[in-house]
């Protein structure tokens, strides 16, 4: 019934209080980024709006980092920002931020947790995704599982 692909149609519910600040402590990146209501059927993708921006868009929280980690970034974030994101988390930045972050977290003196251990691949960035993501891929499988055990049933009805 609701489209997978809706979402221009779909308005922006922002979560509770403390939903919002759950997920902050979760992803330092949602100070940024408003988490809005789950959509259905998209494996707990959520919808989010970009308080920097304006900007909208739905997936997971791995997609609310892509917003400030990729190439074309988020227009209005600060390296400042960035480098925050950079020094709490894994998410993979493009490399023409990884310079300008690294660059300006040594001309302000400040410390480099990424900086050693090299920059992490793109691919490989296996940050802990929120427990509601895994639950609500829990329930997709969930589906397909009955699906097949219906077919098995009716094969060995044949
Ligand atoms: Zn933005």
């Amino acid at each position: 019934m609701a489209s997978k692909k809706g979402r221009g149609d779909q308005p922006f519910v922002p979560v509770s209080k403390d939903k919002q600040r759950e997920a902050e402590r979760k992803f330092c990146g949602f100070k940024w980024v408003t988490k809005g209501q789950t959509m259905p059927n998209s494996n707990g993708n959520f919808l989010m709006e970009c308080k920097l921006c304006g900007q909208g868009f739905q997936g997971s929280q791995t997609k609310a980092a892509q917003h400030f980690t990729i190439k074309n970034n988020c227009p209005k974030i600060f390296v400042e920002q960035m480098a925050e994101i950079w020094n709490k988390t894994k998410y993979g930045f493009d490399p023409s931020h990884a310079r300008k972050i690294m660059d300006f977290l040594k001309s302000r003196g400040l410390r480099d947790n990424r900086c050693g251990s090299g920059r992490e691949p793109a691919g490989n960035v296996e940050f802990e995704d929120s427990e509601e993501e895994r639950r609500a891929v829990e329930v997709g499988d969930d589906d397909g599982e009955s699906d097949a055990e219906d077919m098995e049933v009716r094969r060995e009805v044949e």
